[in-house]
């Protein structure tokens, strides 16, 4: 479980991005953040990774103070997805996949072989993990990078925007791809997204974020419904 209780981060023009937000995710589900662009859900997300520290508050996974983690142990530990895959752009698809298991030590051929899994889990045909990513459509790309995410197996997976830079049809396929996913990994995923349907959809739990950067609702799809 992952616990933010009562953070704030202040940036240092002054700027209060999240204010006070105290909520839980709970492991194996997806929670979801969604709110109007500049509502502190992107500060939110990378807080629990430690790509931005908090000013004020606590950040707990499994009980432990995130801020006290090494922050290797943490990369490890939380897979991170962006608009756009942000892939090596210099590297074939396989490659992007299996770089970060060969850094943490798996020989060069199995990493290639689990990568090749990989891909195919996501949807992804094997043929294309000769390929560089400018060589692949959005879609395919915001494949590889959630392949590239799961590569290094973290029970945990943050996700921002994944799926805003690919049209419909994709969006709709890649959306269904990460449910099948989460029913068969079990992931804890923590998704941001404008985009309520998109929420509604993917969502275990939505925050919603208003702006002043406050959380106005907290509750599973069905109750946001109803309320
Ligand atoms: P969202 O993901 O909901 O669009 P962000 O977390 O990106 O929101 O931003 C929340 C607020 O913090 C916005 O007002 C944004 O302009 C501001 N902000 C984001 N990053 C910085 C930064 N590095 N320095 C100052 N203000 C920032
Ligand atoms: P999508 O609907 O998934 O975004 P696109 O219509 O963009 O797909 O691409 C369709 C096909 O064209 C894909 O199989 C993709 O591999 C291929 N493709 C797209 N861009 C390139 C490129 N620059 N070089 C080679 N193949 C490409």
């Amino acid at each position: 479980m992952i616990e933010f209780e009562s953070v704030t981060k202040r940036y240092p023009d002054g700027t209060v991005a999240v204010d006070e937000l105290s909520l839980k995710v709970e492991t194996g589900q997806i929670t979801v953040f969604v709110g109007p662009s500049g509502c502190g859900k992107t500060t939110a997300l990378r807080m629990i990774n430690r790509m931005i520290e908090p000013t004020a508050g606590r950040i707990l996974i499994d009980g432990k103070d995130v801020t006290t983690r090494p922050e290797a142990e943490l990369r490890r530990e939380i897979g991170y997805v962006i608009q756009g895959a942000g892939l090596f752009p210099h590297r074939t698809v396989l490659d992007n996949v299996a770089t970060v298991p060969i850094l943490q030590g798996v020989t060069r051929r199995d990493a290639r072989s689990s990568a090749l899994g990989l891909l195919e889990r996501v949807g992804l045909p094997a043929n294309l993990g000769e390929r560089y990513p400018s060589q692949l459509s959005g879609g395919q790309q915001q494949r590889v990078g959630v392949a590239r995410a799961l590569a290094a197996d973290p029970p945990v997976l943050l996700m921002d925007e994944p799926f805003s830079a690919v049209d419909p049809v994709v969006r709709d396929d890649l959306q269904q791809e990460l449910l099948r996913l989460q029913g068969e990994l079990g992931k804890t995923i923590v998704l941001v997204t404008h985009d309520i349907d998109e929420a509604i959809r993917l969502g275990d739990e939505v925050a919603v974020f208003a702006q002043g950067a406050r959380l106005a609702q907290f509750a599973p799809p069905a109750d946001l419904l109803a309320a």
